[in-house]
């Protein structure tokens, strides 16, 4: 089960942390399926003479990347450590299960086939994660009302409980996980109703590809047959007038029929900036569920319900100290946990404290690191020599709005925070204005060299 986490991390910290970097970016460009398939199982094993070693499982694969990833890879890595120009590749199938690194996650498509239409056509939903159930999901104070309201709609079996629910929070707090739960809980439970979850992405894909086919009447009959729709991160068509015009009817047209939608966002209905008014009022009318961002009590839950189910013992004393220190989201815990787990059974050491400090020292200067908003207005007051208080008046003098629009933009850049939540702490300023002044110091930036590194200058400070 933890074969996918698990990666053996055998190359230096910084290599692998920039790795993950990159990574992460290939993956946004080259879409998961590719990813899965050839980045994920490239397993770092060092670096030598400017060049990253990789390991892969087969030759077959090596070639491909090498064809058709290692320059973009290369390239990325230039551009974040000069001292890095290009990679090698081994093949190196040492790693216990080549299987289970081609298909990172090999149990993930399995449960849903069952379910599937069973009716030959392609089946709509995305895989679920089996690891992704109620029993799985810790509660805690920061999301037992989202959990409880999830359990409502799992456990219901006639009308829905509310329609939609809407739950939304913050990266990694367990919004997908919820969603997955339902799934799971009314696959097993009521197997005749036919649930479709899917991420908003996916959803603005098939419509725009229907369109393009002159499909679209194919395209609404699948959504509209369903019994319960679940659509992720909703927040992904704000803005995209046409696919959230589909998106509208489509749940309109459930929801007038009885059936159950859920929906996540990372932001409330209200907040999700470029979401038209009668969408917005109509998600409002269910049920708006948020997660919170998690406790010390909730993080410690989590590690502990984790680390039962791994190899190694993990000592009281190491998830107290995690819990302690990783407080952004569950989903950089597990995978400090995850880490932590992995190097010991690489270097076939007990888990100690003190290699836990020593292995996660870069991942625990990050989240040290992290700035909050008013940071960056004391910092930006301070740089232009203008009065803190000027970062909230009223005042709009060139000689103050600049420096506050740099600072709303730094907020951006630099924070979590959603553009209405920067504005409030700007003196209660509509996100507009803040909108306005990303796009104004983006532009001066574009066009005034000084201007530029003045704001990267303020933005390496806050971040060091
Ligand atoms: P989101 O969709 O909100 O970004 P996810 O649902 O993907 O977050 O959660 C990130 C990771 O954290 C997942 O691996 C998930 O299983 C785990 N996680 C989040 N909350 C909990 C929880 N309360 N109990 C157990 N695991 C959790
Ligand atoms: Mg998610």
């Amino acid at each position: 089960m933890t074969s996918d986490t698990l990666s053996p991390a055998g190359g230096p910290p910084e290599i692998e942390i920039q790795w993950r970097d990159i990574c992460a970016r290939l993956r946004g460009e080259v879409g998961d399926t590719a990813w899965q398939s050839w980045l994920k199982p490239m397993t770092v094993r060092g670096c030598e003479g400017g060049k990253v070693r990789f390991a892969v499982p087969t030759r077959f694969m090596r070639d491909w990347i090498l064809a058709h990833y290692s320059d973009r890879i290369a390239k990325l890595w230039t551009e974040k450590n000069p001292a890095i120009q290009g990679i090698d590749l081994a093949v190196q199938a040492d790693r216990p299960a080549p299987a289970a690194a081609v298909q990172p996650r090999p149990l993930k498509t399995a449960p849903t086939a069952a379910s599937g239409d069973g009716d030959g056509r392609e089946s709509l939903s995305a895989p679920l994660d089996p690891r992704y159930t109620f029993d799985a999901f810790v509660v805690g104070k920061p999301n037992e009302f989202a959990w409880a309201a999830a359990k409502r709609v799992a456990e219901a079996v006639k009308a829905p409980p509310f329609n939609p629910l809407f739950l939304y929070g913050g990266v990694g707090l367990g919004k997908t996980h919820l969603m997955h739960a339902i799934a799971w809980h009314i696959r097993t439970h009521q197997p005749k109703r036919n649930v479709l979850y899917m991420s908003a992405e996916k959803f603005m894909y098939r419509f725009i590809r229907a369109l393009r086919e002159q499909n679209t009447v194919d395209f609404k009959d699948q959504f509209r047959s369903v019994d319960v729709l679940m659509i992720d991160d909703v927040q992904f068509i704000a803005g995209k007038d046409s696919t959230q015009e589909e998106f509208f009817h489509t749940f309109n047209a459930l929801a007038d029929q009885g059936r159950q939608v859920v929906i996540s966002a990372d932001k409330s209905p209200s907040d999700l900036e470029g979401m038209e008014e009668r969408l917005i009022s109509r998600l409002n009318c269910g049920l708006v569920a948020d997660i919170h961002a998690t406790t010390y009590e909730l993080r410690l839950g989590i590690l502990e319900s984790k680390a039962e189910q791994m190899a190694v013992p993990v000592p009281h004393k190491v998830l107290e100290f995690l819990a302690h220190r990783i407080t952004a989201n569950v989903r950089e815990l597990e995978g400090a946990l995850n880490r932590v787990v992995a190097q010991a059974q690489l270097v076939g050491r007990e888990i100690s404290l003190e290699g836990t400090q020593d292995y996660l020292k870069d991942l625990l200067r990050a989240n040290d690191r992290r700035v909050t908003i008013e940071d960056i207005q004391k910092r930006v007051a301070a740089h232009f020599n203008v009065r803190l208080a000027d970062m909230f008046s009223e005042r709009r003098s060139r000689s103050v709005a600049r420096p506050r629009q740099i600072a709303m933009y730094l907020a951006k850049q630099l924070t979590q925070r959603s553009l209405p939540e920067i504005g409030r702490k700007f003196g209660g300023r509509d996100h507009t204005t803040v909108m306005h002044a990303v796009r104004k110091v983006d532009e001066l930036k574009s066009q005034d060299q000084a201007f530029a590194e003045d704001v990267e200058l303020l933005r390496r400070m806050l971040e060091s």
